[in-house]
């Protein structure tokens, strides 16, 4: 489903040439759950960024579904409603209600009818646990109902491919658990998914692969068990010291 060869993205950061994504490359089929450990300003974000589009890339490739993103060719937008993307800040519209947030996109990029998208939007809040919170605005619910009504908004789109970046961490605790259940269920379900996380229980039970970043370096990209049991790089290991 993704294909990632020699990606490399810098960023100028006054005056400083900073590699935040340095000759990685990587591939997930379709149904793999990765996944992505590193300290902060590792280049996780960024590597997520770029498979999503979001960034100009230095040189390299990413092509998700047989559509190389670097082509001139390609429609980088187009491409981008396969993929859907889930914030740690909900950037959800806080003068929208819950349905109106899951609609927004189904009728603009979709060009769905109000029915079509109305019911998309109700069976997937009902997925996700709030089905009765639809037309209440966002600033009524939790944090964790708020990320929940991300998940769904992106879902609401059919993607090929589901990117979280650190999803929980703005959460408080009692809330982790119920956004985790979501995208377990998620993973269950099939869905290829690329999950930046600090939560170590998640990469242990859902993930295929677990991917560590250091200084944009791809260090390690093993299965969970080997990972946790033996990370081969120093820096891994140092790593799984502090937060284990
Ligand atoms: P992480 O998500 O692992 O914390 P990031 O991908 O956010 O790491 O950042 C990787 C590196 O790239 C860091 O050194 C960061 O300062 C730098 N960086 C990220 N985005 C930008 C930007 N827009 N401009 C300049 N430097 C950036
Ligand atoms: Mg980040």
């Amino acid at each position: 489903m993704i294909e990632v060869h020699n990606l490399v993205k810098t960023f100028n950061a006054r005056g400083q040439l900073v590699r935040a994504v340095d000759n990685v490359g990587t591939s997930v089929a379709k149904g793999e759950v990765l996944v992505v450990l590193g300290p902060s300003g590792s280049g996780k974000s960024t590597f997520l960024r770029c498979l999503n589009g979001l960034e100009e890339l230095d040189s390299g490739s990413v092509i998700i579904d047989g559509v190389d993103l670097a082509d001139p060719k390609t429609d980088v937008n187009a491409y981008r409603r396969e993929v859907g993307m889930v914030f740690q800040h909900f950037n959800l519209f806080p003068h929208m209600t819950v349905l109106e947030n899951l609609c927004l996109a189904q009728k603009v990029v979709r060009k769905r009818g109000k029915a079509e998208r109305e019911d998309k939007a109700r069976a997937l809040l009902a997925k996700v646990g709030i089905a009765q919170k639809a037309n209440e605005y966002p600033s009524r619910l939790s944090g964790g109902q708020q990320q929940r009504v991300a998940i769904a908004r992106a879902l609401c789109m059919e993607p090929k491919v589901m990117l979280f970046d650190e999803p929980t961490s703005a959460l408080d605790p009692e809330m982790v658990g119920e956004v985790l259940d979501v995208m377990k269920t998620l993973a269950q379900e099939g869905m290829t998914m690329v999950c930046v996380t600090h939560e170590m229980g998640f990469a242990r039970e859902v993930a295929d692969r677990v991917l560590f970043f250091d200084h944009g370096k791809l260090l390690e990209d093993a299965p969970p068990a080997q990972f946790f049991a033996q990370p081969q790089d120093p820096r891994a290991q140092s790593f799984l010291r502090q937060v284990l």
